[in-house]
């Protein structure tokens, strides 16, 4: 299936059905699976054989929908996981532990913030947060001996920088470790990290991907490129004996390009169990089909939006890269050629109140914790999702206190600008 264009791929990716077998991918809603002898069950145990026996590890409808996505960034391996969340977590917790540090950009979404300064900070891994527009010489200072992975998002939710990703992926390559890039914004239809040296992606399905706002989900995929023996020990992990499989050496037994998704689903899944549901993988499934189109429209929303906003005197500045006049507009049209995504952040002039009062005045956008669904939404992340952060953490972090971010769905445009219009009248 790799040879089809991506549009193909989320249509039919993942699944070929045979003579007589269901047309759209079967649920397989099953906690555990039927073997004739304990013998065959402890080969599954011992990894010698591959198979189902418990959808904590491993679930058929899951792995399906996994092989789509895979597809789609272009990779070797992919496993789902519950949330965005324990994506970006398995991601880094795979690969570091106690002890180890981790270079990440600063302008990242706030969930994966706070997993990263405070949680992960707890369980002993520190992270140094750099902006992701400074120099190669800056980037290079940020890492230290233990540094294990580097870690970006393709475009960051709220600030919408976009993440130069040969920088990143070079001086990541240069001190021995992975760029992790958290393509949730701009999922693979309008970038494919992989083709510009980032090793392993990370997805929140629960934003475009799923697309409806009915299932959180998350996602990740290794593109099977970095090359863990050539570091054996800096990720003993990979490439020493684990013990709680009687010595397997992941990147012996699985290969460079199965050893890191094998180990985040025989280790980390089978320990931590942060699954996602057969049913929420069948409706990510659903979302994922027309994922193509929906961008498509998405794009044009968020283009026509922010072209709006930027034309209109009560409005203070506007955030999009696909705007000429953004500062990511050329690394935008380098890495995302067909349209960055739908969430446009821009400010009302009269600063916090005035937000909150635009907002209140909207009819067809809903004020939700949410984005990049096909019914237009918005969110003031200074009073929600960022408010643990004080105002020095919310600058590096790109997001002002006046910021709106605007999520275009896939509504007629001249109705979202109608509703801003109304919404800025009423202030
Ligand atoms: C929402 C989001 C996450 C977290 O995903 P959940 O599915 O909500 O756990 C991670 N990264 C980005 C860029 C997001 O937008």
């Amino acid at each position: 299936m790799s040879s089809y264009k991506n549009g193909t791929i989320c249509v039919q990716g993942g699944y070929t059905p045979g003579n007589g077998e269901p047309r759209q991918i079967p649920i397989i809603q099953s906690t555990t699976f039927k073997y004739a002898t304990s013998e065959e069950m402890g080969k599954l145990f011992d990894l010698e054989a591959s198979g189902y026996f418990y959808s904590r590890l491993q679930n058929p409808t899951c792995d399906t929908v996994a092989a789509k996505i895979c597809e789609l960034e272009g990779g070797t391996a992919a496993m789902l996981t519950s949330s965005g969340q324990a994506a970006s977590f398995f991601s880094i917790f795979n690969i570091a532990s106690a002890g180890d540090h981790i270079v990440s950009s600063s302008t990242i979404y706030g969930g994966t913030y706070n997993l990263f300064a405070v949680t992960m900070k707890k369980m002993g891994i520190e992270f140094t947060f750099i902006d992701p527009d400074c120099s190669k010489e800056e980037l290079d200072a940020a890492f230290k001996p233990n540094t294990k992975a580097v870690f970006g998002e393709t475009i960051a939710n709220p600030a919408l920088t976009v993440l130069d990703i040969e920088k990143f992926a070079n001086a990541a390559h240069s001190h021995g470790v992975p760029l992790i890039v958290d393509n949730t914004f701009a999922t693979p239809v309008n970038c494919r990290p992989f083709e510009w040296g980032a090793d392993i992606v990370t997805h929140s399905t629960t934003k475009y991907m799923d697309g409806h706002a009915s299932a959180v989900g998350g996602c990740i995929v290794d593109s099977g490129n970095f090359d863990w023996t050539r570091y054996p020990k800096k990720f003993p992990g990979l490439c020493t004996p684990d013990d709680s499989y009687h010595g397997v050496t992941y990147t012996e037994r699985f290969g460079i390009a199965g050893a890191y998704i094998t180990k985040a689903t025989v280790q980390l899944m089978r320990d931590l169990g942060c699954v996602q549901s057969p049913q929420s993988a069948y409706l990510l499934n659903l979302g994922l089909e027309s994922l193509h189109v929906r961008m498509q429209r998405h794009c044009e929303n968020g283009l026509a939006v922010a072209k709006a906003l930027e034309a209109d005197d009560r409005v203070a500045w506007v955030n999009y890269p696909g705007l000429e006049s953004n500062k990511y507009y050329a690394l935008a049209k380098k890495y995302m050629p067909s349209g960055s995504c739908g969430v446009v952040s821009f400010g009302v002039k009269g600063g916090r109140k005035a937000a909150e009062a635009f907002m209140k005045g909207l009819k067809i956008a809903a004020i939700e914790t949410h984005v990049a669904d096909a019914r237009t939404c918005c969110l003031h992340p200074a009073s929600s999702t960022h408010r643990q952060m004080n105002d020095a953490e919310l600058k590096e972090a790109g997001v002002y206190p006046d910021l709106v971010r605007f999520s275009c769905g896939i509504e007629d445009a001249e109705d979202l600008i109608a509703d801003i219009k109304q919404a800025l009248d009423n202030i």
